[in-house]
């Protein structure tokens, strides 16, 4: 088969590799229908972050059609359009076993190679999976739309950690792709007012398109008093989707009493935070790490139709020209906020 290799930092080839074979009776093998660009895999492709370590196949927001089952798969067959979680987790260490497979002792990120580990991911024809990470999907949701059931899980799961209460308002820090879907997520599960920032003017419109109530750039305007303007009295949440440590301060001082701070963003590795407000204004830190058992649910929002995916499937192209694709993602081209690749051209 056909799979695009990360060779060297930056430098992609097509290698004809085998397709890889079931080697457990409990998994399957899926042909890849469509595979979508995450932000971890562009800033990763250079050596940025250390979890791209050449030569890995990346690729871990796919969806497909099983082609092989092994002996011992009970809940699919041959024919099967699904998608998978872009974490592989064991199934039986006590993380997995309270649903919070995104913790599991034994988890690894389909398509990363870090010193801990290195597992190939879809962008390739062809890849092989244990069913217990396998969702079917309704044929009435595309296979590109299927390919961002994954980035949206990401945002659906930010909005759950954060409990968010009854009319919070809320402010979301960075207006790509998951802060788009933190603020599908923000509306389905009743916020209040939505305030969305970023620099670029252009991924604003896009958050506005999402549901966004006030959208303010932070280059150009003091975003600090825009948002003592609309919440006089302080934000109940806000997620830090950059992970700087700038935002993720200034997200801090414009808390309320009790508020809570959810980190999405992966930037920097480490962050001072004036402990004394956090303690007497009984602020909440929370991480939030990819998506746990929420899939089936993400899978029933979008089928029915309640989650805008438009503005993202714009660009399914095929997986040979992935190169030059990359290169443009590199350079934040505008009105570029998604690519899809399809494996099969
Ligand atoms: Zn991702
Ligand atoms: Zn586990």
């Amino acid at each position: 088969m056909r799979a695009l290799v990360l060779e060297d930092y930056d430098k992609f080839v097509f290698r004809d590799i085998p397709i890889p074979k079931i080697a457990n009776q409990d998994e399957v093998l899926i042909k890849v229908k469509a595979v979508s660009v995450c932000g971890s895999d562009v800033h990763g492709m250079s050596g940025a972050t250390g979890r791209r370590l050449p030569p890995i196949i990346m690729g871990h927001e796919a969806s497909g059609q099983i082609v092989q089952v092994g002996d011992g798969v009970k809940k699919f067959s041959i024919g099967d359009r699904v998608v998978f979680n872009s974490t592989l987790f064991c199934g039986h260490c006590d993380y997995c076993q309270h649903g919070m497979v995104n913790l599991c002792d034994e988890r690894k990120v389909f398509g990363v190679s870090c010193e801990e580990y290195k597992i190939d991911g879809a962008y390739a024809e062809y890849i092989v999976v244990p069913e217990r990470i396998v969702y079917s999907i309704p044929d009435r949701v595309s296979y590109e739309k299927a390919a961002l059931i994954e980035p949206f899980s990401v945002g659906f799961h930010a909005v759950r950690v954060a409990e968010l209460g009854l009319a919070d308002t809320v402010l979301v820090y960075g207006s790509g792709t998951i802060g788009s879907f933190i603020i599908q997520s923000l509306k389905i599960k009743g916020a209040g007012k939505i305030i969305a920032t970023d620099i670029d003017d252009d991924k604003l419109a896009l958050a506005e398109e999402m549901g966004a109530d006030y959208v303010i750039n932070s280059k150009k305007t003091d975003a600090e008093s825009e948002i003592k303007k609309i919440a006089p009295k302080g934000l109940d949440i806000v997620f830090d989707v950059v992970g700087k440590a700038s935002v993720a301060r200034q997200g801090l001082e414009m808390l309320k009493k009790g508020g809570r701070m959810v980190m999405v963003g992966l930037m920097d590795k480490e962050i001072a935070f004036p402990v004394q407000r956090i303690t007497s204004w009984q602020l909440r830190i929370q991480g939030t790490y990819i998506s746990s058992d929420e899939y089936p649910a993400c899978i029933e929002l979008i089928s029915s139709g309640r989650v805008n995916l438009d503005p993202f499937i714009k660009h399914f192209v095929p997986l040979s020209e992935a190169p030059s694709w990359f290169n443009r993602l590199r350079e934040a081209e505008k009105g570029l906020h998604k690519v899809i690749f399809n494996p099969e051209k």
